[in-house]
């Protein structure tokens, strides 16, 4: 069987080697010494400052709107993980949907402005299968509106645009560290801001509020991490190096083995690079794609529709909105299985089935 996707493990002991000094200590939780380490050597890897290693990264997107002091609407893209239309709903402001391009699949920069009135306090962008949003137009844009950017950069580890983090870009952005992701500590995510003073406000909104042991300075939550989380996290990271070059070998596989297929992939933004974070293919019709998934399943072997269907189209909580090219995308688009363990006699397994679809399509 091989499924979609498979959460990295490190070698075993030397993750028991951080537990122990957890039994050691017996400190559990509570931003302890792992997940100070943590968050110090994930800042040093991604060179960037103001970093808050939160419990997962849908509570870091609603800390994030929460933070800013947003009311009203938010301008956001239909294509993406639940959470980041949720978080808005959550934290009381109305998602605004604009259209995506049809080929960053990121969303359109250029139809944002239209989407403006007087009740827009933000944009909510992101950038999809890690591949950045045109975050220059976007900056832009909010700076002539005096609008808040929030950057959902759940799928954007390790991803530089211009040579610099991805995370330096807008007024706060969000990772998650969930073990479907690249990098992960089992749950988890981080925060990260450019300004000194919001940081401080999302540290103690991590933790209630509090501002000393006996004194609150905000309305908080609980968003903290656990030392156990930290390990897996402190473990995972040292492997990262092995992990994109692996990604790396086994994404230029998936190319070349399917350089004859009709389908085509989403195109990347100006001077930055894949993280190899997902393999999306976009087919020419949905007849292809629902053939393809059949056709693999008999093989065991499971893709999923990612993003389907549309989330201006789906969510009980949201008008119900038609965007032209997110519902022909989310129509025809497949995340193939990707990830770290997967074997090239694997890929090429799963490409000869995905062409053999094809073929007899032509032969018909
Ligand atoms: C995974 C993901 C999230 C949520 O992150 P969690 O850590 O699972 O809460 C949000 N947005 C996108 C785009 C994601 O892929």
């Amino acid at each position: 069987m091989i499924p979609v996707v498979k959460p990295f493990l490190p070698p075993k002991e030397e993750y028991l080697e951080y537990i122990s000094g957890i039994w050691k200590r017996n400190w559990l939780t509570n931003m302890g010494p792992l997940s100070n380490e943590l968050e110090l050597k994930i800042s040093e890897y991604l060179k960037v400052k103001n970093l808050l290693y939160v419990n997962n990264g849908t509570i870091g997107l609603q800390m994030a709107i929460k933070a800013l002091e947003l009311k009203g609407d938010i301008i956001t893209t239909p294509f993406s993980f639940v959470a980041t239309t949720s978080s808005i709903v959550w934290e009381g402001c109305k998602p605004i949907f604009v259209d995506i391009c049809s080929k960053s699949l990121n969303i359109d920069a250029a139809k944002i402005e239209e989407k403006i009135t007087e009740n827009t306090c933000a944009i909510l962008a992101t950038h999809v299968y890690g591949n950045p949003c045109d975050v220059y137009l976007i900056n832009e844009i909010a700076n002539k509106y005096g609008l808040k950017v929030i950057y959902d950069a759940a799928h954007a580890f390790g991803v530089k645009v211009g040579g610099e983090s991805i995370f330096k870009f807008g007024d706060i952005a969000v990772c998650s560290l969930h073990a479907t992701k690249l990098y992960h500590s089992i749950e988890g995510g981080f925060v990260v801001c450019n300004s000194d003073l919001l940081f401080k406000k999302l540290t103690s909104m991590r933790n209630f509020g509090f501002e000393t042991v006996e004194s609150f300075s905000e309305l908080g939550i609980n968003a903290k991490n656990s030392e156990f989380h930290s390990a897996m996290g402190l473990a995972n990271l040292t492997h990262i190096g092995g992990v994109f070059d692996k990604r790396k070998t086994i994404f230029e596989r998936y190319n070349k083995k399917l350089s004859t297929l009709n389908a085509r992939r989403p195109k990347w933004f100006r001077n930055s690079e894949n993280n190899y974070a997902y393999y999306p293919l976009i087919f020419e019709k949905e007849k292809q794609l629902n053939r393809t998934i059949d056709f693999l399943n008999k093989y065991e072997v499971f893709t999923r529709r990612y993003f389907y269907p549309s989330l201006a189209s789906s969510l009980p909580y949201v008008e119900r909105k038609e965007l032209q090219i997110t519902d022909e995308i989310c129509e025809k688009i497949l995340c193939l299985p990707f990830y770290t363990d997967l074997s090239i006699e694997e890929v090429d397994l799963i490409s000869s089935l995905i062409l053999k679809v094809q073929n007899d399509e032509f032969s018909l």
